[in-house]
Order: C-alpha cells, then sequence, then structure tokens
C-alpha cells in the first residue's frame, strides 16, 4: 500500500511540448505512480539553456540529415528540479531512502541498466536515454507533480535551502563532471569560457580541486564578479580585453593547460583552441545551435591537445549537493529570477537573451 498526502489533487497545470516553438500549458492528470516509484510534489525547475535550443529545434533535439531526432513531443519538459515526495510504496522507499516530505531530486538521465553503458558504469551515456523532459517513458517537472520511475538516481537534499538553489544541483553536477574530465593538477591555469550557470559551477568545482590559477572569461561585466565569488582567480571580458594575450601573460606566453568551454558559443571553441598551450586539455561541455567549424590541424599538427567531451553529471550529484549544503556558492546572485509556472514562456525568452539572469527558475 503506498502512503501519501491525501491531499493530492485529481489534475495539475503542466507546460507540454507539442514540438518545436510550441509549448503550451494545460491542466492534465496528476500521474499515478506505479509500484516501486515515487510521486513527486515540484518545487522548482530550473530552465537549462538546453530547453531553450529544444524549444527553437536545433537538430541536436530534432534530428538532421546525420542522426534521427531524440526528443519526443506530448512530453512535460524540465529535467532540473527539486521537490518533496508526496506519495510512495515500500519498495521505493527503501531503495531510495526516503519518505512523505523528504525533499530529494533526481538525477536528470533514467538509465535502462540493460545496455552496455549502463553495465559499465557509464550510465549517464545510456543507450536509449531517456531524460526528464525530452521523453514520453520520462515526464519533466514543469507541472505540479512527477513521477520517478524506479530506475531513476535519488538524492535527498536539505529543506534548509531555498527551492530554487536546491535545483540548481543540476547544472552543478554536470560542471563538476566537466571539471572531472580534466583531471585537474595542481599547477594548472585553468581558463573557463562563460559564466552562466555551467561556468560558473565550472569555476566552484575548478577551485575545490586547488588549481594555480582559474581564469574567467564572458563579456558581461557583472558575470564576471560572480565568478570571481565563485572561485576565479581573475576576469577577463573578452570585449574589452584581448583574452588570448591576457593568458600568455599570465603562463609565460605558453597558453593556458586546461580550457573548459561552457558557453555553446561556436566562436568559443576556436578560442579555446587558441588560448591552450601544447599538449594542452579542452573539454567540450555544451550543447551548440548549430555547427562550428574550426581548423583541426590546431588539434594534431600545432599543439596535439586532448579534447573532451563531457555530458551531464555522471557520479558528480552527491559532491553537488554537498557544495550547496555548505553555502559556498553564492547562490541568491545565481538564481537571479524565479517566475510562477505560467510565465515559463517569459523565462525562455529571458533565457534566449541572457543579460539580465544568470538562472532562471519556474516555481510551479
Ligand atoms: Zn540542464
Ligand atoms: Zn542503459
Amino acid at each position: 500500500m503506498p502512503i501519501g498526502d491525501p491531499e493530492i489533487p485529481d489534475t495539475m497545470p503542466a507546460v507540454i511540448c507539442h514540438g518545436p516553438g510550441n509549448y503550451a500549458i494545460k491542466e492534465v492528470p496528476v500521474p499515478t505512480p506505479g509500484p516501486g516509484q515515487a510521486l513527486v510534489k515540484v518545487e522548482a525547475v530550473g530552465i537549462c539553456a538546453s530547453d531553450l535550443k529544444c524549444y527553437r529545434g536545433a537538430s541536436k533535439f530534432w534530428g538532421d540529415d546525420t542522426r534521427p531526432a531524440w526528443a519526443e513531443t506530448e512530453v512535460i519538459p524540465g529535467h532540473e528540479f527539486v521537490g518533496t515526495i508526496a506519495q510512495v510504496d515500500d519498495e521505493a522507499s527503501q531503495r531510495w531512502g526516503v519518505t512523505v516530505g523528504d525533499r530529494v531530486t533526481s538525477e536528470q538521465i533514467v538509465p535502462c541498466w540493460e545496455c552496455r553503458y549502463c553495465l559499465r558504469g557509464a550510465y549517464h551515456m545510456c543507450a536509449p536515454h531517456d531524460i526528464y523532459g525530452f521523453k514520453r517513458r520520462t515526464p519533466g517537472a514543469m507541472a505540479s507533480y512527477m513521477v520517478f520511475p524506479t530506475e531513476a538516481l535519488v538524492h535527498k537534499i536539505s529543506s534548509d535551502l531555498p527551492p530554487a538553489h536546491a535545483a540548481f544541483v543540476e547544472p552543478l553536477a554536470c560542471a563538476l563532471h566537466a571539471v572531472e574530465r580534466a583531471n585537474l593538477g595542481f599547477g594548472d591555469v585553468v581558463v573557463v569560457a562563460g559564466c552562466g550557470p555551467i561556468g560558473l559551477g565550472m569555476v566552484a568545482g575548478a577551485r575545490a580541486k586547488s588549481p594555480a590559477k582559474i581564469v574567467s572569461l564572458d563579456l558581461a561585466p557583472d558575470k564576471l564578479k560572480l565568478a570571481l565569488e565563485c572561485g576565479a582567480d581573475v576576469a577577463i571580458n573578452i570585449v574589452e580585453e584581448d583574452a588570448i594575450a591576457a593568458v600568455k601573460n599570465l603562463t609565460d606566453g605558453y597558453g593556458a593547460d586546461v580550457y573548459l568551454e561552457g558557453t555553446g558559443h561556436p566562436s568559443a571553441v576556436a578560442q579555446g583552441l587558441n588560448i591552450l598551450r601544447k599538449l594542452g586539455t579542452f573539454v567540450e561541455y555544451s550543447v551548440f545551435g548549430s555547427e562550428v567549424s574550426v581548423d583541426w590541424s590546431i588539434i594534431s599538427d600545432d599543439k596535439e591537445l586532448d579534447v573532451l567531451g563531457a555530458h551531464l553529471g555522471p557520479h558528480t550529484w552527491p559532491s553537488a549537493v554537498r557544495m550547496l549544503e555548505s553555502h559556498r556558492l553564492p547562490m541568491d546572485k545565481i538564481c537571479t529570477h524565479q517566475l510562477p509556472l505560467s510565465d515559463f514562456q517569459k523565462g525562455l525568452e529571458m533565457v534566449a537573451r541572457g543579460s539580465e539572469s544568470v538562472k532562471v527558475t519556474l516555481i510551479p
């Protein structure tokens, strides 16, 4: 017998993705959790740059000549969330160590636990790749309630944190994974491109690894200030200063050891290739709205670079939870806007402009 909140309504407002550019709020039935699942009352859901790219029809989501569509229509978006357990049975309660009223989050990917990647520990590359908010198997958090499937990876997170701050655990876990990919050394000069949610998380993660110097790049002065508060040693405004020359100055003319790319802008890729020293490490985290062209001979002949991709945040969620609970980040300044669910369109536009906001969060 599942136990739970007797106040659960029959219907709830939810954002529904009908296809690129076609999202609407609709009253839908509150989902009923099956055996071993949990019903969660959503407290906050962040709007991710990837939500915007999906909304705008990027081929990464809706396919092109080289790949099929991955996103599905008639799905509730939202993969960066926190909520409280509203209904749970013994099986789920024991599996996740949770009970009604606990504040929880779930990793954005719900692995199949059967494919080659899942079986070898790389569950973030799971072949079917069901991420909340993009697939019909895993409806997302832009609604009052959502269900955690039995395969979900669930983490408790302190209810002392404001909901928007707690929902930041997803982008932070992703940023920490990008940092892990770089395998930082104490002597490294690390350049982080972009001071958005991912870039700021990369700075905080890099700071925790204690390299020689962390350099942040952006074009917004207030975001660069925020990067310094997250742990950057140097903040360079790429509009006012030649970033490549500035980094060369900091490194006896050699260039950076590590470049973490978190902007999503094609120009930041060439910038990284040029800012790195020979044998440097480039970590790409961004999802791009279009193709990026660079001179690949920089990677081979010129510098023999290590170019590494990074996706999601495998095994980094407990660290991200700890980092948020330790209040090390200026979360009040990172979570700039909280809007009601009905303003999701306004939120998407805010993320698109990018100028006045860092993290926009919906409060259902
Ligand atoms: Zn995200
Ligand atoms: Zn799998």
